[in-house]
């Protein structure tokens, strides 16, 4: 397999979601983390944006409600190199009408290789690396696809 590098910035585009019965963990993770959440870019889903930006007073891009398509609009950005980290507390013991869109939300931050955290513990380690204030060069498989093969960040 052939690899081509992307250059993540210091300052990181990181999406944040959360279902229900998880927006509660990760507003307080939020909470804890909330200076260091400010230095980046961010990015949600929109009820988790919209309770982060009530309660921490963040700047956040809200996008659709998840299963109204939020998760497969982060998906976009992230194959577009518009997302380059993603904290997504799923719930693994609720079944979600948009089910499927999770899964091709966690399988495409696979394939463009992205930091992802899917509970605190992870996301604790994430965002404590000091790879968090420094670039970073990402390898990206090089698939062969026919269209684009490097997306081109939003500078
Ligand atoms: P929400 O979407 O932030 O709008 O609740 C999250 C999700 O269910 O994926």
């Amino acid at each position: 397999m052939e690899y081509k590098q992307l250059s993540m910035k210091p300052t990181k585009k990181i999406a944040l979601v959360a279902h229900d019965n998880k927006k509660q963990d990760l507003l307080e993770w939020a909470e804890f983390n909330r200076d260091l959440l400010a230095q980046h870019e961010l990015y949600a889903t929109a009820a988790t944006g919209k309770l982060l930006t009530q309660e921490l007073d963040l700047e956040i891009v809200k996008l659709r409600s998840g299963p109204l398509g939020g998760d497969q609009q982060i998906g976009a950005k992230i194959a577009d190199g518009n997302i380059d980290f993603l904290i997504f507390f799923w719930d693994p013991l609720e079944p979600q009408p948009h089910d499927p869109d999770v899964k091709a939300l966690l399988r495409i931050a696979v394939v463009w290789n992205i930091p992802v955290a899917c509970n605190r513990a992870s996301a604790d380690f994430m965002i404590s690396s000091q790879l968090m204030s420094t670039r970073y060069e990402r390898l990206l498989p090089d698939y062969g696809d026919p269209g684009e093969q490097t997306p081109a960040p939003v500078a």
